[in-house]
């Protein structure tokens, strides 16, 4: 069985992840998807919550499995046997973080961790986590930003 995992924040899910996460799951035979959390990083939502969003938006594909995980993205990988990293890359800004996030793990895991892209879907191409909390901290429109549900429990966190 191909597996393969999408590492992120995913502080909240928007629709570009969940785009993400129907094509590779579409690609591989079983994806997980792992909220990866470290002390540093403040969120607006805890691990808990983003990990139930996650369940919630994904509970049709019958191929994915949500975790957490507070570590390094090769010592999920190495815990799992899982070979392949999923990341989304958006516009050329992405791309310098992205490839330094593929070869430094390449490189801490003697190879054992292979990262694999798929590019944003056009309509998504402006979405981001952050933007989407930065509307949503003026109030602004974010219903073509998220699932339905996930609007609500955004505009809860500002009240
Ligand atoms: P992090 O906080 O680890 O950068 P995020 O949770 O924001 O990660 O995103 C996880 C991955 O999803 C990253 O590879 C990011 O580039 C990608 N991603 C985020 N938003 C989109 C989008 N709209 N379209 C495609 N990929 C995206």
């Amino acid at each position: 069985m191909k597996s393969a995992f999408y590492p992120g924040s995913f502080d909240p899910m928007t629709l570009g992840h969940l785009d993400i996460i129907k094509r590779a799951a579409g690609i591989f035979d079983e994806l997980h998807v792992v909220v990866m959390h470290n002390k540093g990083k403040s969120a607006l939502f805890s691990v808990e919550e983003r990990v139930n969003i996650l369940k919630e938006a994904t509970k049709d594909l019958d191929n994915i499995v949500i975790e957490s995980f507070a570590g390094l993205t090769i010592d999920y990988a190495k815990k799992k046997n899982i070979h392949v990293a999923i990341r989304g890359l958006r516009a050329i800004t992405d791309f310098e973080y992205e490839l330094q996030f593929a070869q430094t793990n390449s490189k801490l895991s003697d190879g054992f961790l292979d990262t694999m892209f798929l590019t944003t879907s056009l309509e998504y191409a402006y979405l981001s986590s952050s933007t989407v909390k930065e509307i949503a901290s003026f109030g602004g429109d974010i219903a073509q930003c998220v699932p339905d549900f996930v609007v609500p429990l955004i505009y809860d966190k500002y009240k």
